[in-house]
């Protein structure tokens, strides 16, 4: 296992975003933690450091709780490729998805098993009785019992999920089943979430925050947003050389290179095309795929000066996202077969990955360039991606499914599609918003305020304060 190192940030820093009513109420929930606490660790654990919107929220969260003198910390689990493999199908069948087709029987119990043996060993020779330790999602979720067993509070918090259960759900939860039922408390995004059979007294929702300080959503002026993303030779001629700095999130700088192009299908986008955006992970369940289709068959539908860009992780050699390059690949095959029309004005982006803080800052700036920014989920367990552009004032289209439909009110904070397969009516939820300027204004300053008043950092910690006393009475 590997311990993240995580820099303490105070949190006068996201206090002064608040009113003064906020900003008392979280200090003192932070002052009762101290409390209740009283010197305990509060383990976090969960299978990758970088990537994805759980790595997102623990840098965030624990830099702020240890800038509040509570001892948080997070590790990182070993794993195998096989144990991986087992864990996306895990994370794919709780979504009602066949995934890699495989299925989860005793060979996959007893991989999972001993793979997560090995690191309950590492945790015990850190953990101690009374200690806190939360454990994110499937790939950690099978250390509940030995963790209980050496004195720990053990929480369960699942990120995913899916509004109605199917058959392949119910398997991934008779999977889980044995581990779940262990810990002590569950915490799920979304009260549908939960599997039939939990105990509900035991189990709290708590909704994902973001940070506004992060590389990811610190406010960028428009020629910093412009030269971004020319360095990386995503719109515009690319920059032949040197490179450009950025502000990092613990406040040092880092350096966009001069990538020349990270377009893996299509060109450059144009200086003054107006930019559709989807930014995801390369998984079948957020349908890059159906964007693509939805925009290129419409084409005629939108304005002229449009263009979609798909962007997401270079996923190629990723060892825990073994589909990655197949979604990324299916994407790229489809633009092929398009109509040199639709070809010129649909862009594929692979965002470099090596250096995190560099990949935040190219999404943060394609976010804030964007003109629409779209997430065409057919499952979503809360979904950042939407979160991060309505913190930016972007005006979102996108499906309403899962955690989507707590973020956006539908007409109000963003548009909604109720139907994921319903391609010609995404397509005009896009054209109404890229032809009507008081629509986008509208829609993105609402946005905006709702994230503001639901979203951020203050609310999340003060629910786990509250799970905390229920732990520690
Ligand atoms: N993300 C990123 N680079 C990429 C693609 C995605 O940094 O190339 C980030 C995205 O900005 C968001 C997170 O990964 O912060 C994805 O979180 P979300 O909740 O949307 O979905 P998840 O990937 O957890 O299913």
């Amino acid at each position: 296992m590997r311990e993240v190192r995580i820099d303490p940030v105070s949190l006068n820093r996201l206090a002064r975003l608040l009113d003064a009513e906020r900003a008392g109420r979280l200090n003192n929930n932070v002052a009762l933690a101290r409390r209740i606490l009283d010197g305990r660790v509060v383990w976090n654990v969960n299978a990758t450091a970088s990537g994805g919107g759980v790595a997102e929220m623990l840098t965030t969260l624990l830099a702020y709780s240890r800038g509040a003198g509570v001892d948080a910390r997070w590790l990182v689990l070993d794993g195998n490729p096989r144990f991986f493999r087992i864990t996306k199908r895990l994370h794919n069948f709780l979504h009602g998805s066949p995934g890699d087709g495989g299925s989860l029987g005793e060979a996959e119990r007893a991989e999972y098993e001993s793979v997560l043996a090995g690191n309950l060993d590492n945790m015990l020779s850190l953990v101690r009785a009374g200690d806190i330790v939360l454990l994110h999602d499937p790939q950690a979720a099978g250390m509940a019992d030995g963790l209980r067993a050496a004195g720990a509070h053990v929480v369960w918090r699942c990120h995913i999920g899916r509004d109605t259960p199917t058959e392949l759900t119910d398997a991934g939860w008779d999977f889980l089943r044995p581990y779940v039922s262990r810990a002590e408390a569950t915490v799920f995004s979304r009260e549908a979430y939960g599997p039939r059979w939990l105990d509900r007294r035991r189990s709290r929702i708590i909704p994902p925050s973001l940070d506004p300080f992060s590389t990811k959503n610190v406010m960028l002026p428009p020629a910093d947003v412009d030269a971004t993303l020319r360095y990386a030779g995503l719109v515009d001629r690319p920059a032949e050389q040197g490179s450009l700095a950025f502000g990092r999130r613990d406040g040092s700088t880092g350096t966009v290179r001069a990538h020349g192009n990270l377009v893996v299908a299509g060109d450059v986008v144009p200086r003054d095309g107006r930019v559709v955006l989807q930014v995801s992970r390369w998984d079948r369940l957020k349908d890059m795929a159906g964007v693509l289709t939805a925009f290129a068959t419409n084409l005629s539908r939108l304005p002229s000066d449009t263009h979609l860009c798909l962007a997401g992780p270079d996923v190629l050699g990723v060892s825990d996202d073994p589909e990655g390059a197949e979604v990324l690949f299916e994407c790229v095959d489809l633009w092929k077969a398009l109509p040199i029309q639709a070809r010129q004005r649909v862009h594929l982006m692979s965002l470099p990955m090596d250096d995190v803080d560099e990949n935040a800052h190219l999404v943060n700036a394609l976010q804030r360039h964007a003109t629409v920014v779209v997430q065409k989920s057919l499952v979503e367990g809360f979904g950042l991606t939407v979160t991060e552009p309505m913190w930016k004032n972007r005006p979102v289209v996108a499906t309403a499914v899962g955690g989507i439909q707590d973020q956006i009110v539908d007409a109000e904070s963003g548009l909604m599609l109720a139907d994921p397969s319903d391609l010609g009516g995404f397509t005009d939820l896009i054209a109404g918003v890229l032809d009507d300027d008081d629509l986008a204004q509208r829609l993105g300053d609402a946005a905006g305020k709702r994230v503001r008043d639901q979203f951020l950092g203050d609310r999340h910690l003060i629910q786990y304060v509250e799970l905390f006393s229920e732990l520690l009475p």
